[in-house]
């Protein structure tokens, strides 16, 4: 027996005791690489898969290897070529389609919050961002002098975030010195509150009164939270006064968010307010094309053409489309032929993606930590059940807008602060955690794919 089949042995058996989604997850991508003295080296895709054969499956594994070669005295685990990690990854962020969570093998830079592939070199300029661009391009190169502030919106999909980290990576380019902060306005309700919590408000205003060029992605979160407007608006304010650029995106237009203070709509619309639409077909085309030689692939312009005609109103999805297929490229060796495609695109392209409910999100949790809904549920202070618990208040905040009260109610009737601090706390953890992150892309992957 190869050591190809002898792991194909393996998953067989595997495969007949674990359910198809947690299959998929965490075998996905494995096979043994070696068998040095009695020791099997079995290669995975990512450090989280790691641990988890590690911690959850490794007693299986072993037991299975042994019974079908007796040589095998132990298995350990290593990670596989950074080439299958990235094409995964790819999977990842495309699947984990909300866009918050991002994976990029690019760098975030930690003060700044900026991520350097985002430039105006690799954003494609067509009619339906056209005017945005050029501001936003203005901005960058006479920060706090032409528009101030500039306001950008647009739906979800459309570039805002690239184009307002852009500005920051043109800005710092040219100017060493000059401080860039970007942040999200999720991120700054949450600092906002955890400050006031901790009377740290003041620290956290000096904080801003330091930069030059303050950016805020998705404003409409401030929506309804009067205190946290009011702390933005003292900062806004505080820079404004000294020439200090400001930059703020929005899925809508000012006048379209419910429960803004009259005083911030109005600062917002003394600026230069910019919409980016949906782009067009030659626009999509030309996005497609510059994306593949910037990853330096090929498709024909037949699949190309397919993409851009069904794929209309997301450029992340655009671009998710494509990593699935350079992801079954570079599995395959050659590119798929339209009729693959069409399969690949299938979960894409169907327009009817179905609606998340909270008892699938629930579900989805309780599977993937491998614990009954009704623990989950429970009032249970099992450490092992704390932390799968948050995470799926986390989730029904996050992708379903649920109330914290409602949330609270759902899980062994708490109170709704009980659903405020697993919400934030998770948001926190996030930041720190490569493996959280990953475990909850995961959680919305089997979401969106329909496998829950
Ligand atoms: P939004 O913030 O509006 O939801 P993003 O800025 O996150 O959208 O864009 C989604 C994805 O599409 C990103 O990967 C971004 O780089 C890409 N993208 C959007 N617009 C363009 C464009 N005009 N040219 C190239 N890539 C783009
Ligand atoms: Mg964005």
């Amino acid at each position: 027996m190869t050591q190809e089949e002898l792991w194909q042995a393996v998953l067989a058996q595997i495969q007949l005791t674990i359910s198809p989604a947690n299959f998929a997850t965490w075998f996905k991508d494995t096979t043994i690489s070696s068998i040095k003295d009695g020791v099997a080296f079995i290669s995975v895709p990512n450090s989280f898969a790691k641990e988890w054969l590690e911690q959850k499956y490794h007693k299986t594994i072993f037991k299975i290897l042994h019974e079908l070669n007796e040589e095998i005295r132990d298995v350990k685990y290593e990670l596989s070529k950074p080439l299958t990690q990235t094409i995964r990854k790819s999977f990842i962020s495309f699947k984990e389609s909300s866009g918050q969570l991002e994976f990029s093998e690019f760098e975030v830079d930690k003060e700044t919050n900026l991520n350097p592939k985002y430039t105006f070199s690799n954003f494609v300029v067509g009619p339906c961002n056209e005017l945005a661009q050029a501001a936003a391009l203005a901005v960058a190169e006479n920060p706090g002098k032409v528009y101030n502030p500039l306001f950008i919106y647009g739906g979800v999909g459309l570039g805002k975030t690239h184009l307002l980290q852009a500005i920051g990576n043109e800005i710092i380019k040219n100017s060493k010195t000059k401080r860039v902060r970007y942040v999200q306005a999720e991120k700054f309700v949450s600092a906002v509150i955890s400050a006031i919590r901790n009377h740290q408000i003041e620290k956290l205003k000096s904080l801003y009164q330091v930069v030059d060029v303050l950016i805020i992605d998705d404003i409409q979160f401030l929506a309804g939270k009067e205190k946290t407007q009011e702390e933005f608006f003292y900062i806004f304010n505080s820079l404004y006064e000294r020439n200090k650029q400001i930059v703020i995106s929005s899925d809508r237009s000012p006048r379209a968010i419910p429960a803004l203070t009259e005083r911030l709509r109005s600062r917002f619309e003394g600026g230069m307010i910019a919409d980016i639409t949906f782009p067009d077909f030659e626009t999509r085309m030309a996005i497609l094309k510059a994306k593949c030689q910037e990853r330096k692939v090929e498709f024909s312009e037949e699949i190309l053409n397919y993409i851009a005609s069904t794929i209309q109103k997301n450029i992340r999805k655009l671009e998710g489309a494509l990593n699935i297929l350079i992801a079954y490229r570079n599995l395959q060796g050659f590119p798929p032929d339209l009729k693959i495609a069409k399969t690949l695109l299938k979960d894409l392209t169907s327009s009817t993606s179905k609606a998340i409910t909270a008892k699938e999100i629930i579900k989805a949790v309780a599977e993937f930590y491998d614990l009954k809904e009704k623990d989950l549920l429970s009032n249970s202070r099992k450490k092992e059940v704390v932390k799968p618990r948050q995470v799926a208040m986390f989730l029904l905040r996050e992708e379903l807008k649920s109330s914290f009260p409602f949330i609270g109610r759902k899980f062994g009737g708490k109170d709704h602060t009980t659903a405020i601090y697993a919400y934030e706390k998770i948001l926190k953890e996030i930041e720190k955690s490569e493996n959280l992150r990953e475990e909850i892309a995961l959680i919305k992957q089997r979401l969106t794919s329909g496998e829950i």
